[in-house]
């Protein structure tokens, strides 16, 4: 096992789908407080609403469809993000749900917290973890990297 320390501000990830956008906008509004604390990063159109909706700074990547997903995905890879907020849509089907999957399988590889409902958003909103530091356990991949073929 190694180690990623996370410190007390933190880099955090937001996507929505269309139909999960009202439940993003409305959680991120409730949090706008604790979310101002914290770098902000979203796919292209969840970002410009966050923006308008709580006039606060937010770095917008492309929209999912167009390669937000991967962009988050590839960002988590390289330990550029600490927290993702992943409103995904359980009952529609999306022109990228291969991204879809590759982002929540990438946010496991690295041990990333990750809300996909409301409830668990709550939860690590208000954990001490998210003010203070901690420190991850990352699975060593040396062996994985290093196999003979
Ligand atoms: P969007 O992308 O914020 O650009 O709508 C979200 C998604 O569908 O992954």
């Amino acid at each position: 096992m190694t180690q990623k320390k996370l410190e007390a501000n933190k880099t955090i990830a937001l996507v929505a789908h269309d139909h999960r956008k009202d439940d993003l906008i409305k959680w991120a509004a409730t949090n706008k407080e604790a979310l101002a604390q914290h770098n902000l990063m979203a796919t292209g159109t969840t970002g410009r609403l966050i923006e308008e909706h709580l006039n606060l700074p937010v770095r917008k990547l492309l929209s999912g469809p167009l390669g937000g997903d991967q962009q988050i995905g590839a960002l988590i890879a390289q330990g550029e993000i600490d927290v993702l907020i992943f409103f995904w849509d359980p009952m529609e089907a999306q022109p990228h749900d291969p991204d879809v999957k590759a982002l929540l399988r990438v946010g496991i590889v690295w041990n990333i917290p990750m809300a996909c409902d409301v409830a668990t958003a709550d939860f690590l909103i208000s954990s001490p973890y998210m003010n203070g530091t901690y420190t991850a356990a990352l699975t060593d991949y040396d062996e994985y990297k290093n196999r003979k073929l």
